[in-house]
């Protein structure tokens, strides 16, 4: 049995969450139906709006629900250019989810800059902010956290700052990787826009939510029966959102500490004994449960293969959907070399991950590094 430590790719469906999908499917209706079963099933749609929003401080008529964050992140820079946006800053760490939507979407784009520590830079931002020209209204892009290092963003301050000028800037927060992790509070955030994913939190694949604070029409990206208040067309997902709640509701008190712990547990391990190897996000404010780590000379490909062998599921934290690995684009923004880019590796934690877990990882990969280390150092 493979032990899996790739929670910021997909955590494995919580037991809650698989429950109350297998509950709304023998259910069934659909939730536009006036009759007794389309009222049960839109009650059910009602009840996890209500979960999920009250988990992020927003209000339930704020929350859509989509297929997912890519879903949730296109639709909220499509709401960009149907309020008026003229441009799209985004920061040089974003997921290719919000890249290619801010690519699509025909605005010039700039990049707001991090520090070493992968961090967006408030002093561009004020800088930024002073220099607008007058009528050019940017919508800003910022992750909550970052989904290779798990870096924490100023996103609150930086929303802050954007809402305190004038020019009616808009504040689109990408928050996936916050779903169940760590606490995201939407209503402090100032921000616009906040995409969630499911499957992010031990929910079902394929469903996310956008919150947000426009009252006016963000403008539907999927058009159809008027679902959503006319902002995202289509027949609710009910399982889905219903499986998405039920994962929100499971994640336990003392949830985020514990796995805090094992990832402590594990850096320190490995730092003993190959003090060589590089933390990314080191002494800034991290998710709990990742960890990205390069062991220069020792490609991500090879570590991600050997690890899979020896039975642990890890990413190389910019692998794409096609399963090749590419130079993060997140490490070189925050100053790494090719070699330290080329051989990172992500490890992240969840609600499954035990000591036994942690421990046996450690063992494996120092195994594995053990291997490979005579040559690593020859090259070196
Ligand atoms: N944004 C971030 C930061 C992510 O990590 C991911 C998925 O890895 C996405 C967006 C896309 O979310 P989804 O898989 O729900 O479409």
């Amino acid at each position: 049995m493979s032990v899996y430590l790739d929670h910021n790719a997909t955590s494995p469906v919580r037991p809650a969450a698989a429950e109350a999908v297998m509950a709304a499917l023998a259910g069934g209706g659909n939730p536009s139906s006036v009759h007794q079963s389309g009222r049960a099933a839109r009650a059910r749609v009602e009840r996890a709006r209500a979960t999920i929003a009250r988990s992020i401080c927003a209000r339930s008529e704020d929350l859509i629900f989509t297929s997912g964050g890519t879903e949730s992140n296109n639709l909220s820079l499509h709401a960009s250019k149907t309020l008026g946006c003229t441009r799209i800053i985004l920061s040089q760490i974003e997921h290719d989810a919000v890249r290619a939507a801010a690519a699509a979407s025909g605005l010039p784009t700039e990049e707001w800059p991090v520090d070493a520590h992968g961090r967006a830079r408030l002093d561009w931002l004020r800088d930024r902010l002073a220099a607008a020209e007058a009528g050019e209204r940017i919508a800003f892009a910022l992750m909550a956290a970052n989904n290779e290092t798990g870096v924490i963003q100023p996103y609150a301050e930086a929303g802050r700052m954007i809402a305190e000028v004038e020019g009616g800037h808009l504040f689109l927060i990408d928050a996936v990787q916050m779903t169940g992790k760590a606490n995201f509070d939407f209503a402090a955030s100032f921000a616009q826009f906040a995409a969630l994913s499911s499957h992010k939190a031990g929910g079902p694949q394929g469903v996310g939510a956008l919150a947000t604070a426009c009252d006016a029409q963000v403008g539907a990206l999927i058009t159809g029966g008027g679902q959503e208040k006319g902002r995202r067309g289509g027949t609710e997902n009910v399982a889905g959102v219903v499986g998405f709640a039920a994962a929100v509701s499971a994640i336990g008190d003392d949830e985020t500490s514990r796995i805090a712990s094992l990832r402590d547990r594990i850096e320190r391990r490995l730092k003993a004994a190959a003090p060589e190897i590089t933390i990314w996000g080191e002494g800034v404010e991290r998710l709990p449960n990742t960890i990205c780590l390069s062991a220069p000379g020792w490609p991500s490909e090879i570590q991600v293969i050997a690890l899979d062998l020896a039975g642990f599921a890890v990413s190389a934290g910019s692998a794409c959907s096609s399963g090749k690995v590419r130079k993060s684009h997140v490490l070189k923004a925050m100053g790494a070399t090719d070699d330290e880019a080329g051989s990172a590796l992500r490890v992240s934690l969840g609600w499954t991950t035990t000591e036994d877990d942690a421990d046996a990882f450690c063992e494996a990969w120092l195994r594995e590094y053990d291997r490979v280390r005579p040559k690593v150092a020859a090259a070196g």
